[in-house]
């Protein structure tokens, strides 16, 4: 069951937009994956590096100690189970692949930086549309915004309910 929010672009500037997600980031089913207390400190990911200290998966050396275990983002990638994802519909999208692909790749790498399991998954094309999976609920809002902000158009918001999950969908 998911719950549906229509978001307008027309009524989000851009100030706006962070205290709106954080109201609903507050009342967000936590992500399984990141069970806490289930990692030693300092741990570091066999896959992508990132290391986990003092709480947090975060980018950075890791100490010569460092246990070795897998992240919560490289474990979903591994299971193939995406916790969210971004739908761009129409026809637009065809002629403007590269463009967006490229919209999609900069909101990742700005978002991972901070954030070092928010990331893409995958990108999926097909005729007419674009689907862009990602490891965690916060990118794929981010990418709708961005792709709005850059060409208009509306998207729409579902958040999984009692589950870790969004569906974003843009369309013009
Ligand atoms: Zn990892």
């Amino acid at each position: 069951m998911m719950t549906k929010k229509t978001v307008p672009t027309t009524l989000m500037p851009h100030g706006g937009v962070r205290r709106h997600g954080a109201a609903i980031f507050d009342d967000a089913p936590h992500d399984p994956y990141q069970v806490r207390g289930k990692y030693a400190e300092p741990t570091t990911c066999a896959d992508c590096r990132a290391i986990y200290v003092r709480g947090r998966w975060r980018w950075g050396e890791a100490p010569a100690e460092a246990h070795e275990a897998l992240c919560p983002a490289c474990h979903r990638i591994r299971d193939r189970l995406p916790a969210g994802e971004v739908r761009l519909v129409s026809t637009f999208v065809d002629a403007h692949r590269d463009e967006l692909v490229a919209l999609a790749l900069n909101e990742e790498a700005r978002e991972k930086s901070e954030h070092a399991l928010h990331r893409i998954m995958g990108i999926d094309q097909g005729p007419g549309r674009m689907t862009v999976t990602t490891t965690d609920i916060h990118l794929p809002r981010r990418i709708a915004e961005a792709v709005a902000h850059a060409y208009q158009g509306e998207f729409v918001l579902e958040y999984a309910k009692n589950e870790y999950g969004l569906r974003a969908e843009w369309r013009r």
